[in-house]
């Protein structure tokens, strides 16, 4: 079998890998890197249908689309910029509300659409000659070869070509085969919850709001897109998200618009409604010999901060920082691994920890806690600094 040696190989080209090849093609612009890029699906396909799961991403996730200059491309059908949030307590009657202004900020984030994000990306790979990009294609074996040369190589089969690369990024999601494939076990925990995700018009404007409502089952999120559509997120208890799922489109609709206490009046469903299971999941390791985990490979959380994506372009950002500093010369070097490692392992775990916290905080329904909830929500909502604060991390600063 034929054998092409690179300098990185990554499997997965969604949102996460896709952004990491390009990131790392463009570090070393007079020597550029080597990258070979394996996804399992298709090339995807411009569509210019919007799709129903769109993306929050904050400051550092746009810069890097930015940079990588795919941002300007999505063009206002695609990624939308929102200036508030409004969040309430169904249960507790407690509100809180942020806007971009009080906080002298420009916008509070971006509602991308994940799926158009990711084409533009491929797109560019495409024209980027140092990236080879195998789509339609599943690799069948990892091999390492730490014999007795000084650099490390690993080799990934993949269809009728070896592949071998100091350094193997896995950025194939939350199931990912690679992180398997090297043995890195995860601690993972189903919330026994399923997000329910669909486009929808609504007969209000959403001003430019993003609209979060804690129900007893879950919460619902009202990403704000297009004029008067919004993607909406429901979270709900396995049973309950069966039960959504089953309903006729009208029954949902109507569901939907109860639910959110008709704040944004009549609503209708402008997409199918598609269902996946929330869970937590962490590496226990981010690293082991040549293989590196990013993004959901590495960590996924509940979606109801909408901090996933957030967390996998941060670890781009730390990951091409690292491996592009002038003085690496061996991408497999087990120190720069555990670098990247310490900058992003505690961070994820904090977030997902605050994800579990939130998510337990609002299904508790005794009577005194209610008090509690609403109480502190409505005096957080008075606390300017810690709402600073907030709204830094949940821009994505
Ligand atoms: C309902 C819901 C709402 C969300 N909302 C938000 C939000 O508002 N903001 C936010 O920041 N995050 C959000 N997230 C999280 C976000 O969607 C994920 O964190 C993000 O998509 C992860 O990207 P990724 O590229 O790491 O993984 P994926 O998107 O899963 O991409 C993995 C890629 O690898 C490919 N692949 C898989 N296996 C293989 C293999 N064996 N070989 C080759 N290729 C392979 C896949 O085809 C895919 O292209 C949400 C998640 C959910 C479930």
């Amino acid at each position: 079998m034929d054998t092409k040696h690179v300098d990185i190989i990554i499997v997965g080209a969604g949102l996460i890998g896709a952004s990491l090849a390009l990131s790392l093609a463009n570090t070393k612009k007079n020597k550029p890197l080597k990258i070979a890029v394996v996804e399992r699906a298709e090339p995807l396909r411009d569509n210019l249908i919007p799709n129903q799961r769109v993306v929050a991403l904050g400051k550092t996730a746009t810069n890097i689309l930015d940079e990588l200059g795919v941002l300007a491309k999505l063009g206002s059908s695609f990624c939308n910029p929102y200036e508030h949030m409004f969040v309430w307590d169904e249960c507790s009657h407690g509100e809180l509300s942020f806007s971009a202004q009080e906080h002298h900020l420009p916008v509070l984030g971006h509602m991308i659409d994940s799926t158009q994000c990711s084409l533009l990306l491929q797109q560019e790979i495409e024209k980027t000659p140092s990236i080879s990009a195998y789509y339609n294609t599943t690799a069948q074996a990892l091999k390492f070869d730490d014999q007795s040369s000084k650099s490390r190589v690993a080799q990934l089969h993949v269809s009728n070509q070896i592949l071998s690369a100091p350094l193997i990024i896995a950025a194939d999601g939350a199931q990912s085969w690679l992180r398997q494939k090297a043995k890195i076990f995860t601690n993972h925990r189903s919330y026994q919850q399923s997000g329910i995700v669909a486009r929808i018009q609504t007969e209000h404007s959403h001003k430019d709001t993003a609209w979060q409502c804690f129900l007893k089952t879950g919460p619902i999120a009202l990403l704000p897109v297009e004029k008067n559509q919004s993607s909406i997120v429901w979270s709900a208890d396995t049973v309950k998200a069966n039960y959504l799922m089953s309903l006729s489109d009208r029954e949902f609709e109507l569901q939907l618009s109860q639910a959110l206490g008709n704040k944004l009046g009549e609503i209708s469903l402008l997409s199918k409604r598609v269902a996946f299971p929330l869970v937590s999941q962490q590496a226990e390791s981010y690293f082991k010999r040549n293989v590196v985990l990013v993004g959901d490979a590495a960590h996924t959380i509940h979606p109801l901060a909408g901090q996933g994506a957030n967390l996998g372009f941060k670890d781009i950002q730390a990951l091409v920082k690292i491996l592009s500093a002038d003085n690496v010369i061996d991408f497999s070097d087990v120190t720069l691994l555990e670098r990247y490692q310490r900058k992003r392992k505690a961070d994820n775990q904090q977030t997902d920890f605050m994800m579990s916290a939130l998510h337990h905080i609002y299904r508790g329904q005794l009577p005194a806690w209610l008090t509690l909830r609403g109480l502190g929500m409505n005096g957080l909502n008075r606390l300017d600094l810690l709402k600073s604060w907030l709204v830094a991390q949940a821009s994505g600063a």
